[in-house]
């Protein structure tokens, strides 16, 4: 068993200039990851060659996640903000394909807000009309696309892995996947087991993370149980941590996620416990079953 173990960016920087893709990128490898996860919130702001260049002189594989805002909400029924939507997501699929990934996932079928009303239907046929196109150009590509199922305070849309799976059946999409989060399971589904094995072929992506985003082991998240629900259901995809603290805070998405604790300080601690953590979660599957 061979799994990629990814990190985050957003534990090591909170932008994406020179400085900081260096430091996210050395700072990965040193702690022993195999994959990073870039996000491309504003994909204009990536600087592609040097990125590119630094992915191959760590070695490290590069994953590329986004969350949409209420500026760029495909499941508006307002057609000029499903547009702008559509232009993000489109531009964010190009730089992610330049960066050599083979995924782009996140909240991309929504904004990541706290709604007040529930989905429109109108507003989910304008975010499913928009993920079948951008699904066509990911093919082209050989890229896959992940819809990560986020809980109810974040997305009015998907908050269960149930609904992603309805989702990407009535679209219809070969590349369209689930993205899984224990962090939002947590939340929303009845334990960490019978949503992957319900995904099963259709799970492409998992973010690993605390119930309170902090060090893994240490909230209320069935880990033993993820892990071995992810073997069974057959996932060799990348697993990957993501962790939130009011250490490193982001502009315009730790309001957003709420996140206004130091849940910790030291963030090569975190990420080496975590890289420890997932590898020993992954290998206990190995000796258990088959
Ligand atoms: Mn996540």
């Amino acid at each position: 068993m061979k799994q990629k173990i990814g990190i985050h960016a957003f534990v090591w920087v909170g932008g994406w200039s020179e400085e900081e893709c260096r430091q996210a990128l050395e700072s990965s490898r040193a702690s022993g990851y195999d994959l990073i996860e870039i996000p491309l919130l504003e994909p204009a702001a990536i600087d592609v060659a040097l990125t590119r260049s630094l992915l191959e002189k760590t070695g490290l594989e590069a994953t590329c996640t986004l969350a949409l805002t209420p500026e760029t909400d495909i499941s508006s029924t307002d057609e000029a903000i499903v547009a702008r939507g559509e232009r993000l997501l489109h531009d964010a699929l190009a730089v992610a394909r330049d960066l050599g990934a083979s995924y782009l996932g996140g909240v991309i079928f929504g904004a990541l807000t706290r709604y007040r009303e529930p989905l429109a239907p109108a507003g989910r046929l304008n975010s499913m009309r928009v993920l079948a196109r951008l699904a066509e150009q990911a093919a082209v590509n050989g890229m896959q696309l992940g819809l990560e199922v986020v809980n109810r305070y974040e997305s009015n849309f998907l908050n269960t892995a149930e609904q992603a799976l309805n989702l990407i059946e009535e679209i219809g999409a070969p590349n369209l996947v689930v993205h899984l989060d224990t962090y939002h399971m947590n939340i929303e589904e009845e334990n960490f087991v019978k949503p992957v094995v319900a995904c099963g072929k259709r799970l492409g992506y998992v973010h690993v993370g605390e119930s309170h985003r902090g060090y893994l082991g240490t909230g209320t998240v069935d880990f033993p149980g993820f892990f071995r629900a992810l073997r069974q259901a057959g996932y060799q995809g990348p697993v990957t941590f993501e962790s939130f603290s009011r250490a490193q805070e982001i502009a315009n998405l730790s309001g957003s996620l709420a996140i206004w604790r130091h849940t910790w300080t030291d963030r090569f601690d975190l990420a080496r416990q975590a890289r420890a953590f997932i590898a020993a979660g992954l290998e206990a599957t190995d000796t258990q079953e088959d």
